[in-house]
């Protein structure tokens, strides 16, 4: 059968714009609308009509059409556009009253909040959970206490017991009612009232949960922390959130980490930096000291000559890499500190030390070229 151009079916020209063609449309639905309309084929006319709007009012799907015609569409095997998750509901409530989101008749329509109650995976949950910098470096094991809204034991979330067919909407979770409109009386589907769209009613409530099928539980959770997390690192852990409703998976937890600051270690990464102050005299003679690493202490010798910002890297003594194997480094970097206070005697042996020649450094040259 060929399919009619979709201008036609909305009898507009090539180049209508957008508000041409919803008005169009808005015409097209009120008079083939098939809870309104009384012609035989109203249903096929609005059915073509929606098609032809789903396609022409998306300016990308418009393109497609102009370029290709119907085969741009054709991947879905059922022939044209598949229309059904197009969003109508804008127009249809403005025509037919704000309530208004599907008809009857229409089985495959789907507007969210006139079905059935669908599973719903339970809510996630974000905790905040401050580390010291050994915690987060080596790993650990903590204990973390929540507030949930956990499935209800008793009744297993079901929230009550002696199940029966709901009575109103005979199990369906759907029921339609009338309504009346500018336009007449038609018929909408909405969720059953009577049993929230679960199709099943409980003779006796539980009483543990009130009939909510979930309550407040405090749960304590043991939580391995890898070695290597860093602040804002975030660690899943599934299942553990709220419950879900109507059968659907409980949510995740994500423990999301806040590293505190070390007083004397650093870290980029994976890698730990230590600031090293030395004295004038063991930068200048070169010595051995003892450092602290994250994995306890280690001789360090520095050369002499040394110099503020000199850095020695210590490979492999740095943190676990979370997102893959190995270890990063560990850099020590030099600070030589001037003293402040001298005694008379260390005075003295700096006064000696001036009076020698210190300045045949080439770095002091250029100043001294410069004021020849
Ligand atoms: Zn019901
Ligand atoms: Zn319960």
């Amino acid at each position: 059968m060929d399919k009619k151009d979709y201008y036609e079916v909305l009898g507009v020209s090539k180049d209508a714009t957008q508000a041409e063609i919803k008005s169009a449309f808005r015409k097209l639905a009120k008079k083939y609308h098939p809870d309104v309309s009384k012609e035989p084929d109203a249903e096929e006319k609005f059915k073509e009509a929606q098609e032809a709007y789903a396609v022409l009012s998306d300016e990308e799907k418009r393109k497609q059409y102009d370029q290709f015609g119907h085969a741009a569409f054709n991947n879905n095997g059922a022939g044209g556009y598949d229309f059904s998750g197009f969003d109508f509901s804008d127009i249809f409530s403005d025509l037919f009253g704000q309530s208004f989101s599907g008809f009857s008749g229409f089985s495959d329509f789907d507007f969210g909040s006139n079905t059935k109650a669908r599973a719903r995976k339970g809510r996630d949950k974000v905790i905040n959970v401050d580390l010291t910098f050994e915690e987060a470096t080596k790993g650990t094991t903590k204990s973390i206490s929540l507030d949930i809204n956990d499935t209800c034991e008793e009744c297993h979330g079901k929230g009550g017991f002696d199940e029966e067919t709901c009575d109103k909407c005979y199990g369906k979770g759907t029921i339609t009612v009338q309504q009346q409109t500018l336009f007449g009386a038609f018929m909408t589907r909405t969720t059953c009232d009577k049993c929230d769209g679960k199709g099943v009613t409980y003779a006796r409530e539980c009483t543990n949960c009130h009939g909510r099928g979930t309550v407040k539980t405090r749960k304590e959770l043991e939580v391995k922390v890898p070695a290597g997390v860093d602040t804002g690192n975030q660690l899943r852990i599934a299942g553990k959130g709220e419950a879900g409703t109507n059968g659907g998976p409980n949510g995740d937890i994500y423990l999301e980490f806040y590293v505190k600051s070390h007083p004397i270690f650093e870290r980029d990464g994976s890698d730990v930096y230590l600031e090293l102050p030395i004295t004038v005299s063991e930068a200048a003679l070169g010595c051995k000291k003892e450092i602290p690493t994250l994995d306890g202490r280690v001789k360090l010798t520095i050369p002499s000559g040394s110099e503020t910002g000199d850095k020695h890297r210590l490979r492999g003594k740095g943190i676990d890499n979370i997102n893959s194997y190995g270890k990063g480094d560990m850099y020590v970097v030099l600070k030589v500190v001037t003293p402040k206070k001298l005694s008379r005697e260390q005075k003295k042996l700096f006064e000696q030390l001036a009076k020698t020649k210190l300045d045949n450094d080439p770095e002091f040259k250029k100043i001294k070229d410069y004021l020849k």
